[in-house]
């Protein structure tokens, strides 16, 4: 579904990600961890090409990022994307956040694109909220709404970068049971987190790293009964 083969990026001489390989295969869940500035979100943005990289390629659902015949706004929308901030559009109410790119880049008419969201608003217990604006909403209820705008296109996989972290403690939960929930229906989901119990429970993988390297990618059982490298090791006792 995503497959990374040798994939180099620089900012300047600043070598931000270093030969990464790895395939993530349809309905996987697999979490990426590691320090900060270790090239994470680079990684994540260069999945829906947000970024560029330098070298190797990322494949996503058979399509070639480096590839000049490959047009990058339709292999966009085929990825859905959640962000630490939420980046709701603060001037549409929550049913039109789940709508607008339905009706843009899907051109689904009115009626489809509403009852497409409703259903969706509702898989994330906020139908009641539908005619609200994000500023009236917490952060847990905007996460959700943003998981709810991120599905609306039926995407092939979900990236999210850090999406409990801006959260107040008590709306973590929430968002986790929402994400745990696409999981289970098999939705392919790359998952930037340091929520640890998360990762433990419903993650098939954990890619570990550090100075743009993937330095472990194990089964996430194995990663947490003490399989991992003394460099996940030492960053997992820092951050549990
Ligand atoms: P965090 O856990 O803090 O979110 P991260 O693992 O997501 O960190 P990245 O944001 O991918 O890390 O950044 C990796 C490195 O690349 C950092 O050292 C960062 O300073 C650097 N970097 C990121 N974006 C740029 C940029 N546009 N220009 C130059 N350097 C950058
Ligand atoms: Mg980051």
């Amino acid at each position: 579904m995503i497959v990374f083969d040798s994939v180099c990026k620089h900012y300047g001489t600043f070598q931000v990600l270093n030969n990464c390989s790895a395939t993530i295969n349809k309905g996987e869940i697999v979490v990426i961890c590691g320090p900060s500035g270790s090239g994470k979100s680079t990684l994540i943005k260069c999945v829906n090409g947000l970024e560029t990289f330098d070298s190797g390629q990322i494949t996503v659902d058979g399509t070639r990022l480096h590839d000049p015949a490959t047009h990058l706004p339709d292999l966009r929308r085929r990825i859905g994307m959640v962000f630490q901030g939420f980046e709701l559009f603060q001037h549409l109410t929550v049913l039109q956040n789940v709508m607008i790119a339905q009706r843009v880049v899907l051109h689904r008419n009115k009626a489809e694109a509403h009852e497409r969201a409703m259903l969706l608003l509702q898989r994330v217990g906020l139908a009641d909220h539908a005619a609200k604006y994000p500023v009236a909403l917490s952060g847990g209820q905007q996460q959700r709404v943003a998981i709810a705008r991120a599905l609306a296109i039926d995407p092939v996989a979900i990236l999210f970068d850090e999406p409990t972290s801006a959260l107040d403690p008590e709306m973590v939960a929430e968002v986790l049971a929402v994400m745990t929930e696409l999981a289970q229906a098999g939705m392919t989901m790359m998952c930037v987190t340091h929520e640890m119990g998360f990762a433990r429970q419903v993650a098939n993988r954990v890619i570990f790293m550090d100075r743009g390297e993937f330095v472990d990618d194990l089964p996430a059982a194995d990663f947490f009964d003490g399989r991992c490298s003394d460099r996940a090791g030492t960053f997992l006792k820092r951050i549990l």
